[in-house]
């Protein structure tokens, strides 16, 4: 029975809160099984359902949660399409409450990237690495290497489907120092990029980003977080350039709508 675990519950803004979790390790179809992930006031009772996924690992729920005084709890019910068992997470309580202040923070950083006139930050689509699942069919079990180096389904990760379905988020492409205030800068490879990101999506190593305005491709190569008493304010992304002939650039024809989506995303913002 494959199962998911609620890893963390965290705020994210003034009224979303971004659950993520993580599945147990198993050789069984992901096909054969529906997800749900359940909200409720209470631990024991009184589950709603808020998303139904099948192999996604976060979700941003979309709830007032300061206005409750009692607490929110998470789980997620796994049920199995062919012999209909099903089985419930442990729940997972929402952290900590962010403070005023840290909202405050969130709310500016998104207001500079998105603010119709004055706004820095440009819509991108963002791609969370698979790093569980089962191997994809380019996977040779014999040799342990894949049979292909362009494969059009797992795009060189090796696990089947590659990457989660792409967020579209928004970026500075090129922030200065200001903005980010590190004081180590250093010299950048002139194929390296520094990208300012709010604190959704989360970004980890070796995810990637695709910005429409350059019709390029990033490798996220680290992480670098701006956090107030463990709520996560910013996140700035270390990042190289992939060459167009790279085998992620195929990921444009498993989301042929991604482009419009992107360039809506940025009209929605001008004729607000
Ligand atoms: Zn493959």
């Amino acid at each position: 029975m494959i199962s998911a675990e609620i890893t963390r519950a965290r705020p994210i803004g003034q009224d979303e809160i971004l659950i993520s979790w993580k599945f147990s390790q198993s050789l069984e179809d992901f096909r054969d099984y529906i997800f749900e992930l359940q909200r409720s006031e209470s631990s024991d009772s009184g589950y709603t359902t808020v998303f139904q996924f099948n192999h996604d690992t976060q979700y941003v729920d979309t709830i007032w949660y300061r206005k409750i005084w009692r607490s929110l709890f998470y789980r997620i019910v796994a049920t199995q399409r062919s012999t209909s068992i099903s089985a419930e997470s442990t729940p997972h309580k929402l952290e900590s409450l962010p403070n005023l202040e840290a909202l405050e923070i969130v709310r500016r950083n998104n207001i500079l990237l998105k603010n119709k006139r004055h706004g820095i930050g440009t819509p991108v689509a963002v791609f969370n690495l698979k790093t569980l699942g089962p191997k994809c069919l380019c996977w040779d079990v014999d040799k342990q290497r894949s049979r292909t180096s362009r494969c059009d389904d797992c795009f060189g990760s090796h696990i089947e489907g590659g990457y989660y379905a792409p967020i579209i988020g928004w970026a500075n492409m090129t922030p200065d120092h200001k903005l980010i205030q590190l004081p180590q800068w250093g010299e950048m490879e002139p194929n390296e990029a520094r990208i300012f990101f709010s604190n959704y999506p989360c970004l980890n190593p070796k995810d990637v980003i695709f910005n429409p305005d350059k019709m390029m491709f990033y490798t996220v190569e680290k992480v670098e977080t701006s956090e107030r008493r463990g709520f996560m304010l910013h996140q700035i992304i270390s990042a190289s350039c992939l060459d167009r002939g790279h085998v992620v650039y195929l990921l444009l024809g498993k989301y042929p709508e991604l482009i419009n989506e992107l360039s809506s995303a940025r009209d929605s913002i001008r004729n607000a």
